[in-house]
Formats: structure tokens, C-alpha cells, sequence
């Protein structure tokens, strides 16, 4: 028996800019629909590639940090002969139309500032909303979610989309997510229509005191209004023009002790199907700093005993509640100050040693490397390649996920997007602490050659 999902072979999640994956937890990109058809970013390389590892039972492409079935281990067993002969359906049936960033608040966790489409944004999403809305229609039709990565309320392109939705399928689920600020009478008149679906509202306060409200929406004065629009949104529920409410919170430093009551209220006054529990992931702009200082799962977060003994509380014992995650703990993971230390160490013994390059080339001698990328954007790629540029090691340049240069030491830098793996590579990383996601990416591109960490090259300087 093999733990099996489904979602590779029935579900796409629509990205900003035209990208598209097969689910919002995996990172492999299948295509651009601003220039491809959905046919054929369905049956791509990728989407392929991604279907065959889940049926031997591989998740290794998969967020095992994100994804709400391997987070919880719930994926249900299925005999290998009968994932043997899963096929993908000839076109999706559950749409995630995720691909806009309009949002009216501007939360830290996601972005610095309100997003400002340009008119090239503008005119890709149109494109982009016009080619997916006859599929959203077609009978065959289970599911639609939007959004995910703004506020569709917010958005005049989702809404135009939405109020032309019509799924031939009458039992399609359809989806919403939303800050709630603009879920009100005005907004839901233009898609009532929409009412006689299997209508999922998902809102994301994040907290129900005004002052944590407001400093986690990024500054914005829209308390009142999803106060109101909540319970606009049980009067909806109660008529049966929505089917389930569910009320998200992300635990983070500042709102985790208030969780219990947030909970209670969601179940109580906001009459929730399901109070979803999230813990923080980093993803759009946030720093490596700036999470390690919200992220209370990280055992070594000076809140983390007070984040496990709120949990306790009984309250949070409530089936209604769902832990997106909010109860594993993450990996444990030192202040990033701490890796700048580690690189102030290894540049100081690169420069203090004048047998430095005698010594790391030994060391890659002795682990068969011919040719190397540096994996890594900072400055000690710049002291590692001038150090290793005096051995026989042929260096090949640098490799990057999050681009800071163009170039460094008159090399350009390779996005990993763009990365061409070839049988003779070896690649150094300088980033340690996320070392497993590190082997998840490069193990996609087709690389399965030597990854070295780079405590692990210079460990004989310290001798
Ligand atoms: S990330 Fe999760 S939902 Fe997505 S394909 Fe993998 S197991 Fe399935």
C-alpha cells in the first residue's frame, strides 16, 4: 500500500503572470497560459514528471511544510497496482484561480506595500481570466477557488470573471478566500447568482483585537467592516446562499495567545463550519528575519513554550478546528545573524590561511569534483570564488533562487529556473539551514550529482 493524492491528476492552481502548477504546494511551474493552452501545460514535462513520482508513493516535489495532507499525514492508502493505472483526467476539474495580487490590505507576512497592477499585469490577467472561464464552465466542472494570493473582492477582474461564471455543473463547488473587508451586500449582489452552488467562504481576519487586527493587515482601518461583514456573511449562511463558512488564522508572535478566543468567537458569534489553524510560511517578501522573529513553531523562538501551552488550552479541543499544521513543529532553526556569523568565520579563516585554496582543493579532489556551481547570492560567493578560482577546479559560476545580483565576479548568476543540469557539476551550498528544500529544487531540475554544504568544504581550515 502507498499513501496517494489525487490532486496531480485532477487539480491545477493558476498563478499571477500566466504560471500555473498542479497545486498550490508544489513548486514545479507546468507553463505559461498567456502563451500556451491549458491542454497543453496539463500534459507537460512537468506535470508529468510530478504524477509518476506520486504514484511509486514520492512526494519529494511536494511542501511537506504547506501541503494540509502531508502536514497531517492524511492522505489516503491505495494499493500500487491501483496508483499504477491512475491517468490524469483529460482536463482539469478543480480550478484554484489564484493569479492576481490586487488585495486591498497589505499584510507583512506577504507584502511590504498595496500592489500596483501596471497595465501590462493588467492586460496578462485579462487574457489570462478569458482563456480559464469556459473551462471553469464546462459540466465536467467540480471545483473554482478564488483566491489566493489577493482578495477577489478587491480585485474588478475577478469579480468581472466571477459574475460570468455559470459552471454547466450545478453541484460545483465554488470557492471564495477574502480578508472580508469588502464581503458585503454590494459585492455579493453582483454574484448572487452564484448562490444556488455549493458556495465555501473562506475569511482570513488573522485576529478580532483591533490594534493586532490592524498591525497584521499592514495598517489598514478595516476592522469594523469585517466585524460587520461577518455577520453579514452568518446571515448568508443561514439563508443557505452560502453552504460553509471557514475562519482562518495564521499563528504568529503577535496573535498566537489569543487564539483560543478567536476560536470561540469564529464557533460561537460567526456560527464557523471550520476554524482553520495556520502556522507562518515564508513566502512573497518576507526576510529571512523577519520570519524567524514571527515564527513561533521554530523551537528556538524565545515564545515557543508560551505557542505550545496555549495549545493545550481545552477550548482548542473543538472538532470545528482545523490544524493547518499549527501543531508540528518546525525545524529548528537559529537566528538568520547567526548564519552571517558562520559566514564571517569561513571568509576570515579564506583570508587568514595562505594555504586556503591548497586546502579546499584537496578537499573537492576527494570528492571527485571537476567542476563546481556556488549556490548561494551573497557576498561570500564572491570570497569563496576568488579563493577557489587558484585551483584546478573549473568554476562553472553561480547558481540563485532569490536573485540579489546579476552577476558577481564577472559571472553571471543563473536563476534556478534557468538551470541546466550537467553530469559533470558539483554544487556548493552556502545556505545550510534550509539544505532539505535545497535538494527538493535541485533534485526536480534532474541534478543528482554532489551537493556540498559548504561547513562541509572548509571543516580542514579550521584544523
Ligand atoms: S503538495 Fe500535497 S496536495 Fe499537492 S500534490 Fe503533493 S501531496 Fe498532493
Amino acid at each position: 500500500m502507498i499513501k496517494f493524492c489525487d490532486r496531480p491528476f485532477n487539480s491545477i492552481h493558476l498563478d499571477p503572470n500566466g504560471g500555473c502548477r498542479l497545486c498550490a504546494w508544489t513548486n514545479a511551474n507546468l507553463g505559461d497560459l498567456t502563451k500556451e493552452d491549458l491542454e497543453t501545460v496539463w500534459n507537460s514535462e512537468n506535470a508529468n514528471k510530478i504524477r509518476e513520482a506520486v504514484k511509486q508513493g514520492n512526494y519529494e516535489f511536494c511542501r511537506k511544510t504547506s501541503c494540509p495532507f502531508l502536514e497531517n499525514d492524511s492522505l489516503p492508502e491505495i494499493s500500487e497496482e491501483e496508483a499504477e493505472k491512475m491517468v490524469p483526467e483529460k482536463l482539469p476539474t478543480h480550478y484554484s484561480v489564484a493569479c492576481d495580487f490586487i488585495c486591498n490590505h497589505s499584510c507583512p507576512s506577504c507584502r511590504n506595500e498595496i500592489f500596483q497592477p501596471d497595465e501590462a499585469y493588467r492586460d496578462r490577467l485579462k487574457l489570462i481570466l478569458d482563456k480559464i472561464l469556459p473551462y471553469l464552465n464546462r459540466k465536467e466542472t467540480v471545483k473554482v477557488l478564488t483566491d489566493g494570493n489577493g482578495d477577489c473582492f478587491a480585485s474588478p477582474y475577478i469579480m468581472d470573471m466571477l459574475e460570468r461564471l455559470h459552471p454547466e455543473n450545478e453541484d460545483c463547488q465554488i470557492g471564495f478566500e477574502t480578508n472580508g473587508a469588502l464581503l458585503d451586500e454590494a459585492h455579493w449582489k453582483r454574484i448572487r447568482h452564484l448562490a444556488k452552488y455549493d458556495v465555501h467562504v473562506t475569511v482570513t481576519p488573522n485576529s478580532f483585537i483591533r490594534s493586532t487586527f490592524t498591525y497584521l493587515n499592514g495598517g489598514h482601518d478595516s476592522y469594523d467592516a469585517v466585524m460587520r461583514n461577518l455577520a453579514f456573511l452568518r446571515k448568508l449562511r443561514e439563508k443557505g446562499d452560502v453552504n460553509w463558512i471557514r475562519i482562518s488564522i495564521v499563528l504568529q508572535e503577535r496573535n498566537f495567545w489569543e487564539f483560543p478566543e478567536f476560536a470561540r468567537r469564529c464557533i460561537e458569534e460567526f456560527s464557523a463550519d471550520e476554524v482553520v489553524a495556520k502556522p507562518l510560511y515564508r513566502w512573497f517578501m518576507l526576510s529571512q528575519e523577519d520570519y524567524w522573529f514571527k515564527d513561533v513553531l521554530n523551537p528556538l523562538h524565545p515564545y515557543h513554550k508560551e505557542y505550545l501551552e496555549m495549545l493545550e488550552n481545552p477550548i482548542l479541543k473543538d472538532p470545528k478546528i482545523f490544524y493547518w499544521g499549527a501543531r508540528n513543529l518546525h525545524a529548528r532553526r537559529e537566528h538568520p545573524a547567526q548564519l552571517y556569523k558562520e559566514h564571517m568565520k569561513i571568509t576570515e579563516m579564506l583570508l587568514d590561511r595562505q594555504d586556503a585554496a591548497e586546502v579546499l582543493q584537496k578537499r573537492l579532489h576527494e570528492k571527485n569534483v571537476i567542476s563546481l556551481y556556488i549556490y548561494g547570492d551573497m557576498e561570500l560567493a564572491s570570497v569563496l570564488y576568488h579563493v577557489l578560482s587558484k585551483t584546478d577546479i573549473e568554476l562553472k559560476g553561480f547558481i540563485a533562487r532569490d536573485m540579489v545580483k546579476g552577476e558577481r565576479c564577472g559571472q553571471k548568476v543563473i536563476c534556478l529556473h534557468d538551470y541546466e543540469p550537467q553530469d559533470t557539476d558539483a554544487i556548493l551550498i552556502l545556505n545550510n539551514s534550509y539544505m532539505a528544500e535545497i535538494v527538493r529544487d535541485f533534485h526536480f531540475k534532474g541534478f543528482y550529482g554532489t551537493l556540498l554544504p559548504v561547513n562541509e568544504l572548509v571543516e580542514d581550515l579550521d584544523r
